[in-house]
């Protein structure tokens, strides 16, 4: 009778330590898989253009999972391997805080049950993150500045012009160097509180998005229940942010949201993930009309690789996206938006990135122009809109 409960002691001890060990590693192969697929067919002129590419990417979610980056897995789909094996130059680190249990493209509630504290429980997070959405973006952050203090050689974060100057001066003579930056996904990252927005760009935060699934403080989702535009406290935490030179990313947020930020703001937005409602009727796209009133202004958008941005997941309907956005808003306003380790499941990942410029080069868009759209354009907005020093 006496051993019977050390017994399941042991045994439930034994579970938990499994759980936590392999309960991460289990859970981001599910979430983050790539579809099975031969390899792509790739031109010569393909490979040739594309290794002299400067390649640039708005949106990826890996700062989430229980990855090293700086080493190579055969799960999830960016690491610093990974991103030298196709030639990608510079990314953009989303930080996913908060995600609603049975999320969908049509009406999510604010109340519904959030995912992403059961993953940071089960990852080992400090307990600090359990209740602050601020403190999941902070953790984030510090394990891409972890990352750059521990790769100097292969990785550097961007918090400047004049970082990403000097990035561009050694990428020019060492072409396996990454330059990484910090952005939110959503703005209920800031627990409601606008200290906040001083307190993540000290941390390096450069983008924020003002929505995710669900409506919040700042206003009404594309993908929420109000429809709202910006409340009052939304246009506080936007001319904020202006006022610190932090770039306004709007994927996700509610069409009278981006309206209301147009009209509210004098410096370009960025659509970081999206595809064209032209080309891919999706409630996860705005209409191609607001789409090329963010261009006027300016901005960028950056086309994803999965099957709810471009209505499929190839290389191929990516390049269909991004060659539909070169007509609709011209080649200055089109970038890649991967979403990559966005729980997608893409028909490539990182490292097959050549795959697009063969599709390109297939579809007739111009060597100059797809010079552009990989990254030039990226490299450009940042120029012009990332704080001087
Ligand atoms: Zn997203």
């Amino acid at each position: 009778m006496k051993k019977t409960p050390l017994f399941i002691f042991v045994l439930l001890v034994a579970l938990v330590v499994v759980a936590f060990s392999l309960g991460p590693a289990y859970i981001e192969r599910d979430m983050n898989r790539v579809s099975p697929h031969t390899n792509y067919v790739v031109s010569e002129q393909a490979k040739t253009l594309h290794a002299s590419l400067l390649i640039g990417d708005w949106h990826a979610d890996s700062a989430l999972w229980d990855r090293d980056l700086s080493k190579q897995y055969d799960y999830g789909h960016v690491d610093i391997p990974r991103m030298q094996q196709g030639n990608m130059a510079l990314q953009m680190f989303t930080t996913v805080t908060k995600s609603p249990a049975d999320q969908n493209y049509d009406s999510n509630q604010t109340s519904a049950r959030d995912n992403i504290t059961a993953l940071v429980v089960v990852q080992g997070w400090p307990i600090k993150t359990w209740n602050s959405l601020t403190e999941r973006a902070i953790f984030q952050a510090e394990k891409i500045h972890d990352l750059a203090r521990r790769n100097g050689d292969n990785f550097m974060l961007i918090q400047s012009q004049t970082d990403l100057d000097s990035f561009l001066q050694r990428r020019a003579l060492n072409q396996s160097l990454i330059g990484g930056l910090l952005g939110t996904e959503g703005s209920h990252a800031l627990d409601g509180n606008l200290d906040n927005i001083q307190r993540l760009y000290d941390k390096g935060f450069r983008m924020m998005s003002l929505q995710h699934f669900f409506d919040n403080k700042l206003g009404g989702s594309l993908h929420g229940v109000s429809g709202l535009g910006l409340t009052d406290f939304g246009r506080q935490a936007v001319m904020q942010m202006l006022a610190l030179d932090i770039m306004i990313d709007v994927s996700h947020s509610s069409e009278s949201v981006v309206r209301d930020t147009l009209a509210l703001s004098d410096q370009p937005l960025l659509v970081s993930h999206t595809g064209f409602q032209g080309h891919c009727q999706s409630a996860r796209n705005i209409s191609d009309l607001l789409m090329q009133d963010i261009a006027e202004q300016g901005g960028l958008i950056a086309i994803g690789f999965w099957d709810g941005a471009v209505c499929d997941n190839t290389p191929k309907a990516v390049a269909a996206a991004i060659t539909y956005g070169i007509q609709l808003v011209g080649a200055g306003h089109v970038a890649l938006g991967s979403d990559f380790d966005g729980s997608i499941t893409p028909g490539f990942d990182v490292s097959e990135l050549v795959a697009i410029t063969h599709e390109l080069l297939e579809s007739g868009v111009t060597e100059p122009q797809i010079r552009q759209v990989m990254g030039e354009n990226m490299v450009r907005f940042l120029q012009k809109n990332l704080p001087k020093h």
